[in-house]
């Protein structure tokens, strides 16, 4: 088997450990055989999007997200394709926000999403940022599990309640004190959470592994992997952060 990324605007959209989450995909396909195909596009460059199984989109600073936006709606036809194609998508924070319908930014600009989705990003009205670690309920089909990661963004997103990604235990979310966090919608993930999402969680990275190889092989089965460490590194976090019930 083979599963092929594509790392969109790979050097422009990378903060906070984003990389980390391609890394553990990379090595976990690697431990089970499965030949992993890296690929980016940026600025100017087109691809054939509907020829990946998975299309990575990390966080950028607000520069950026300006920077990239016209860009973007170049590239949107090919991305549509690609979403009705079944390319899976995982999408973190700034990237997240842009396939939405707008990010109102900090200098109060707006900046156009690819308005697949009906959420919507605002400006902080508090001039203040989500930042923080942050803990979610996840229910993805038949999977069920908590979620450990990071998030920084001034952004507030709206709109995105009735298809979320998880549910807060702790942190912020969608918006300031938001019961819910991120967007999950067929083959789709954005969500807040920075670069420790797949190494601390490796459920959800062997989620969207089976997710994005199934777009091209039948019955997708993955051995199971030791885990101990990343656990461990979770569970350590967990307890330093006063939260008991691990
Ligand atoms: N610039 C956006 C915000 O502040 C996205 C930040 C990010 O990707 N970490 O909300």
């Amino acid at each position: 088997m083979e599963l092929k990324l594509l790392h969109l605007y790979h050097d422009i959209m990378d903060l906070y450990g984003d990389k980390g989450n391609i890394k553990t995909l990379e090595y976990r396909c690697k431990m089970r055989n499965i030949d992993f195909i890296y690929d980016t596009c940026s600025i100017g460059e087109q691809k054939d999007y509907s020829s990946y199984n998975l299309i990575f989109m990390g966080g950028g600073a607000d520069k950026e997200q300006l920077m990239l936006s016209q860009d973007l709606q170049n590239k949107r036809e090919g991305l549509e394709k690609a979403l009705k194609d079944n390319v899976f998508f995982l999408l973190i924070c700034g990237g997240y926000q842009l396939f939405g319908q707008y990010y109102v930014n900090a200098n109060g600009e707006k900046i156009q999403g690819l308005k697949f989705f009906p959420y919507r990003t605002e400006k902080s009205q508090k001039n203040d940022r989500c930042i923080g670690n942050i803990y979610i309920d996840v229910e993805l089909g038949d999977d069920k599990f908590k979620i450990l990661g990071f998030e920084n963004h001034g952004g507030q997103t709206y709109d995105a309640d009735d298809k979320y990604f998880g549910k807060v235990i702790f942190g912020n979310g969608n918006h300031y004190n938001s019961k819910y966090e991120g967007f999950f919608y067929k083959n789709v993930i954005g969500t807040y959470m920075h670069g420790p999402l797949l190494p601390k969680n490796p459920n959800l990275a062997d989620f969207i592994i089976k997710k994005s190889l199934s777009k091209d092989y039948k019955e997708v089965e993955l051995s199971a992997l030791d885990d101990s460490f990343e656990n461990m590194a979770k569970q350590e976090l967990l307890y330093n952060l006063g939260y008991k019930e691990v």
